[in-house]
């Protein structure tokens, strides 16, 4: 399906790690590992990194670079929560083990922040996400959202922002209402995977790129995955490769749908210019179905995306795709340059739930529905605890059932298509 490419898109984040992105050997040979895990995306590495720490031989696969994938390309918004929000979750657990696993999102929020620090790598970490509402008739599930997460799942630190104190938060007319999260954040992705990676290294996991996994096997209780130069044999296998599973494994490749988004990041603008579009630095998304999201990146740069493609391709030209709907939130950046812009695949399973799950010692991690940057993090804690003997909360993600879309490989995408033209047009109405 996808080809993966040997180098990193030439995205915004590629640029600022120009000098920290070095090629790690590909896989030769024949080969004995404890722990094998394919794809070095947030998923496969926070794993790596909790095993090798925790004292497993563990090796990671990747097909091209560490992060080549959505990981080194998103919009670094670690938003708590997950993609369906909290109401599938709990139809499916009850309310105490949906608890759990909303605490498991507030520990990977914290997590997130102390990492860096503890693994000696910087990130540009930057805390304070807003919520906010374009539609008047929307500005219920931002008071409905403060009031459940407070009473419910005990998240109390949530501010609404009428629209009267929004100019102090973002200087846009577009929005009617915010809902502020202190424990939200945003941070530059490619720099948090390359620190992950050298973590790894360092606690002596061991890293293979140009390294696509072609087929897994099982041969006397054990995985056997070849390479296209190498062979691995593992105790335990984790596949980590969201959109791009594919072959390697249909039947699980068929509970998600791949999807393109993508975004753009201008050129730097003053410093002032900057902090006038965001006083609070904060990162910002809206309760749209199709939604935006942007923010402010250390060089004075403001980083927007939205808008996605169902059949797999991306916009011939992403800056002029984009560029209507940055204008329409902050009309005073009309013409600006757009000095980046590139696009990635997120992986939808139906019912928008995550799809973290096991089979004996076949581990998988994917179906983050395009909000993934702190639930692979909360999704890595489950499994690597579940490696090491600890399976109770990878038993609560077990509890969500994940079908194959309907349609089948060819008919999946336009009827999501469909469904999604149907709530853009409820978004404009
Ligand atoms: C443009 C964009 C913007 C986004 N913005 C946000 C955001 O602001 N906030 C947020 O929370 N989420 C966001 N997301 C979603 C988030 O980035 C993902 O959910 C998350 O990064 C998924 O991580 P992953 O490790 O599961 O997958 P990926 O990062 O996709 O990594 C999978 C890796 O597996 C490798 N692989 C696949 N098959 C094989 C194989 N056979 N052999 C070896 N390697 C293989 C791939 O090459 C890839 O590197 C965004 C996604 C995109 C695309």
């Amino acid at each position: 399906m996808f080809q993966q490419s040997t180098q990193h898109v030439a995205s915004y984040y590629a640029h600022t790690c120009a000098d920290r992105l070095v090629h790690r050997a590909a896989l030769e040979g024949e080969h004995d590992t404890e722990v094998l895990i394919i794809g070095a995306g947030f998923s496969g590495l926070h794993t790596a990194l909790r095993l090798a720490l925790a004292g497993k031989r563990v090796t990671v696969l990747e097909a091209s670079r560490v992060a080549w994938a959505a990981s080194g390309r998103n919009g670094g918004q670690a938003i708590l929560g997950w993609s369906c929000d909290m109401p599938p979750l709990e139809a499916a657990l009850g309310h105490e083990r949906a608890r759990r696993l909303w605490d498991g999102m507030r520990w990977a929020a914290r997590e997130l922040r102390d990492l860096p620090g503890r693994e000696d790598f910087d990130c540009d970490y930057r805390p304070g996400h807003l919520w906010t509402s374009v539609m008047p008739r929307r500005v219920g599930l931002l008071t409905d959202w403060q009031h459940e997460a407070s009473h419910k799942w005990g998240h109390d630190g949530l501010q609404f922002i009428p629209r009267h104190q929004l100019p102090h938060w973002v200087a846009s007319e577009r929005y009617q209402a915010g809902l502020f999260d202190p424990e939200g954040g945003h941070l530059n992705p490619l720099k948090l995977a390359l620190g992950l990676a050298n973590a790894i290294e360092r606690a002596g996991g061991r890293i293979h790129e140009q390294s696509k996994a072609l087929d897994y096997r099982e041969e006397g209780g054990r995985f056997v995955v070849s390479t296209p130069r190498g062979l691995v044999r593992a105790d335990v296998l984790v596949l980590a490769c969201n959109a791009y599973l594919d072959r390697l494994d249909p039947q699980l490749a068929s509970c998600v749908l791949p999807v393109g988004t993508y975004q753009v990041a201008t050129a730097p603008l003053t410093k002032d210019q900057a902090m006038a579009l965001l006083p609070n630095n904060v990162c910002v998304t809206d309760n749209q179905f199709v939604l935006d999201y942007f923010r402010r990146t250390p060089d004075n740069r403001l980083l927007f995306g939205g808008g996605c493609t169902y059949l797999g391709g991306m916009p011939k030209n992403i800056a002029a795709a984009t560029r209507p709907f940055l204008q329409r939130v902050f009309p005073q950046l009309a013409g600006v340059k757009l000095e980046f812009a590139w696009g990635g695949h997120i992986d939808l399973t139906l019912k928008r739930t995550p799809d973290i799950g096991r089979r004996g010692e076949l581990y998988w991690m994917q179906g983050y529905s395009g909000h993934g940057v702190l639930p692979t993090l909360a999704a890595a804690r489950a499994v690597s605890d579940a490696i090491l003997g600890q399976p109770d909360e990878l038993g609560l993600y077990q509890g969500l059932s994940n079908g194959r879309f309907p349609g089948g490989k060819y008919l999946a995408a336009p009827l999501e298509a469909i469904g999604k033209a149907w709530y853009r047009l409820r978004d404009s109405i």
